[in-house]
């Protein structure tokens, strides 16, 4: 099966080779006989829901952030519509942020976003860098952890009611204080982890690609195992290192 990838502003959002998210999809979906096409959505290219399976969006610095804000804003319509027709998402970091409500910036900007995301997000100081272990439980009844690296200024709070991601074992996440990390909608997910962050996570990645394949298939399919020895190996080492290494203030 063809899997299409709308990777939104790879020129703009790819701090930490959040790039590389993409190479593990691809690499792994091959592995079980499947073809990722990654189509760039640069600013004001056509989104045209239910063209993609998956949509990505990296992270950035604010001045990144802010040159696409605007066009993220204006695809908030677009977006929800290629969501609602089943499509997968993955945000990471500053894309993140800009899929919610709006991120004020460190400058004071107040940038725009395309308002999936139940939350907001306000710049403070100090930075919340660090590496971080979560305990996500995205099917219910199994745990599992993420392993990641977070560096950022923006405090992001969900609202009431909202789904994170994960829960913070160590480290920052959303705000520091919460102890919750990222938003989970149905299929669609945004995280500040980096690492990048599936291919030290690949039962993420494959949750990921089993999304973008339920958008073809109605229902998640059961994949394949793979060995995935040096990707347990990377689990281990992050997690190692969140446990030593986390972000406290
Ligand atoms: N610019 C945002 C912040 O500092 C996001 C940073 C990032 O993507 N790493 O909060």
């Amino acid at each position: 099966m063809r899997i299409v990838v709308g990777h939104l502003y790879p020129d703009y959002l790819n701090i930490y080779a959040d790039r590389g998210n993409m190479a593990v999809l691809a690499w792994r979906a091959a592995r079980r006989g499947h073809e990722l096409e990654v189509r760039p959505v640069g600013l004001g290219d056509p989104l045209t829901p239910g063209e993609h399976d998956l949509l990505y969006i990296g992270g950035g610095q604010d001045r990144e952030q802010a040159l696409v804000a605007p066009d993220v804003a204006a695809r908030g319509e677009a977006l929800q519509a290629a969501l609602d027709d089943g499509a997968a998402l993955l945000a990471v970091c500053g894309g993140y942020q800009l899929l919610g409500r709006f991120y004020r910036d460190r400058a004071g900007l107040q940038q725009p976003g395309a308002g999936i995301f139940p939350l907001e997000t306000v710049a403070g100081e100090p930075r919340m860098i660090g590496d971080v272990l979560l305990e996500c439980e995205l099917d219910p009844g199994v745990v599992r952890t993420l392993a990641g690296f977070e560096n950022h200024a923006g405090r992001t709070l969900l609202d009431q009611g909202a789904e994170a991601l994960g829960r913070v074992v160590y480290g920052f996440g959303n705000d520091g204080r919460s102890g919750f990390e990222g938003c989970r909608l149905g299929r669609a997910v945004g995280t500040y982890l980096h690492g990048p962050l599936l291919p030290r996570n690949p039962w993420f990645a494959d949750w990921v690609l089993a999304q973008a394949l339920a958008h073809r298939l109605g229902d998640a399919p059961a994949l394949d195992p793979l060995p995935d020895d040096l990707e347990r190996r990377a689990h281990k080492v992050a997690a190692d290192r969140a446990r030593t290494r986390g972000g406290k203030y």
